[in-house]
């Protein structure tokens, strides 16, 4: 510290202002602790609200608004081609949408009490934080929690100084629709926004190293989405690494691997994972730990090698989730508050807002395979849905994943419309330990999608075992 340093002492301060930092912020400010949060921006909302989820969700709402509107006219409705305003989109995105959650964010703190301070913050030891920028300050804190969160990973060798190379940060922003878009990643974020420019117009084409879209997620889930892709996409590459990209002449000339000649497109979007952002914030000044990829090392009470620190969220690595990130940030306040808490989650859902959506939780059963586990897999197809049927969507699944031994239902996943919402049923009964029986046995009004759970428990019942 130097003299003359403004100095704010507090119980705990929160190093970075996303769902993680925000939420364990409200949490330890409910439990009677004075807290601040540090972030660069001087806001609250992070990745989350600025550059991810929710500016990626409105899109896609728009994406699946003229989806539907293409599908109906097999019902005989033709609303014609769609019009599309960039400038409207852009306002209603911002002001309607991010701006909204952003002012209630801001009002949650103020009711809180919880102080936002603007500026970049890094440790000096294990008990201050020096605050950069316009707030200049060092603050002295009880606790530390930081959530820092992740930033788009970059692919060496394709990092081209050009506005034609967009993350998805800059994709969120639509400048223009471009006519060509090459998406590098078939993971959830390249699919999602690939699938924002197809229905804006785009001939979009994606390229992905490994064998499948969506690396990682149950084969049988990908399915639906994969013929979805194809359809939609110009091209779909898989087992295909981008060699080179170069800027030719108001366009960016890439060269994919396997032979093909060089293609040229408009825009590039690189979407090839997100990195946790842990350098620069001082901590060789503390004891926290940093695994591989810059990863912070935590226990299941969300604390640090250093007994003053706690970390959350992206920062602390995979799954980089919003809602794994908002758990992590209250198990943090409350064991600093000296509460029994610890992240012991059975289930953390992960939701790909494609066209159709994905969704899993749980274990599935190649993992299941993998660990040598005895499991029960039930499929239910959706072509046996009604309520599938009613609203032309019978290309979906459901599926189950239940354990030999006690028949409880351990893993799910969902592949068609609404997924994302319908998994949270699956969330609570794993984490409830609720058996196949009692899914079974449980009324799904009729005709809901969510009868396919139902379904699916069934199946395993009546003897549709695998
Ligand atoms: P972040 O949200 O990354 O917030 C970190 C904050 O800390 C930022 O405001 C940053 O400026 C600030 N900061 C960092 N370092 C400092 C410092 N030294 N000093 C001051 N401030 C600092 N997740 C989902 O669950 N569902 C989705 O649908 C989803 N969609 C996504 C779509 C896209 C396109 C992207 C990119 C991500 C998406 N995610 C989604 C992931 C989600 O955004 C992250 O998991 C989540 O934001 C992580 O929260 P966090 O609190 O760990 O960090």
């Amino acid at each position: 510290m130097v003299m003359g340093d403004l100095v704010t002492e507090v119980d705990v301060a929160v190093l970075g202002g996303g769902p993680g930092g925000y939420s364990a912020a409200f949490r330890c400010a409910e439990l009677g602790l004075e807290t601040v949060v540090v972030d660069a921006g001087k806001r609250l909302g992070g990745a989350c609200l600025y550059e991810g989820c929710i500016p990626s969700k409105a899109l896609l709402h728009v994406a699946a608004i003229i989806g539907e509107a293409e599908r109906a006219k097999e019902f005989g409705l033709d609303f014609g081609e769609p019009r599309v305003s960039l400038d409207p989109l852009r306002k209603w995105k911002a002001e309607r949408v991010v701006g909204k959650l952003s002012r209630g964010l801001a009002s949650v703190a103020k009711a809180k009490g919880v102080e936002v301070i603007g500026g970049w913050g890094a440790f000096e030891d294990s008990r201050s934080i020096r605050v950069g920028g316009d707030e200049p300050q060092v603050i002295r804190f009880k606790h530390a929690i930081v959530a820092t969160g992740s930033l788009p990973s970059r692919v060496p060798g394709l990092d081209l100084a050009s506005e034609r190379i967009m993350d998805s940060t800059a994709a969120l922003e639509v400048t223009e629709i471009p006519e060509r878009l090459l998406v590098i990643g078939g993971g959830y974020i390249g699919l999602e926004l690939g699938q924002v420019y197809a229905a804006l117009g785009s001939r979009v084409t994606v390229v992905e190293m490994t064998d499948g879209l969506l690396p990682g997620a149950d084969r049988d889930l990908v399915q639906p989405l994969a013929r979805r892709c194809e359809k939609m996409f110009a091209a779909v590459h898989l087992k295909t690494k981008v060699a080179s990209l170069k800027e030719v002449s108001g366009a960016i000339e890439a060269t994919l691997g396997g032979g093909q000649g060089p293609q040229s497109f408009d825009r590039v979007l690189v979407a090839v994972g997100r990195r946790a952002v842990s350098d620069k914030l001082g901590l060789e000044t503390t004891k926290v730990k940093i695994a591989e990829r810059g990863v912070i090392s935590v226990d299941e009470r969300c604390r640090t090698a250093d007994l003053h620190i706690y970390a959350v969220g992206d920062v602390t690595g995979d799954p980089m989730l919003a809602h794994r990130a908002m758990r992590q940030g209250k198990v943090a306040a409350e064991a600093i508050a000296g509460r029994p808490a610890a992240f012991d989650n059975a289930a953390v859902p992960a939701v790909v807002f494609t066209d159709p959506e994905v969704a899993w939780c749980g274990l599935m059963e190649a993992e299941a395979q993998r660990a040598g586990r005895a499991v029960r897999v039930a499929k239910f197809p959706w072509a046996a849905s009604g309520r599938a049927a009613t609203i032309g969507r019978s290309d979906g699944l459901t599926k189950l994943v239940v354990d030999s031994a006690s028949g409880r239902v351990v893993g799910a996943g969902v592949v068609g419309p609404g997924a994302g919402e319908l998994i949270a049923e699956t969330a609570l009964a794993i984490e409830s330990a609720v058996t196949v029986e009692d899914l079974a046995l449980t009324i799904h009004a009729h005709p809901t999608l969510s009868e396919s759970l139902m379904e699916a428990a069934e199946s395993l019942l009546h003897g549709g075992t695998k």
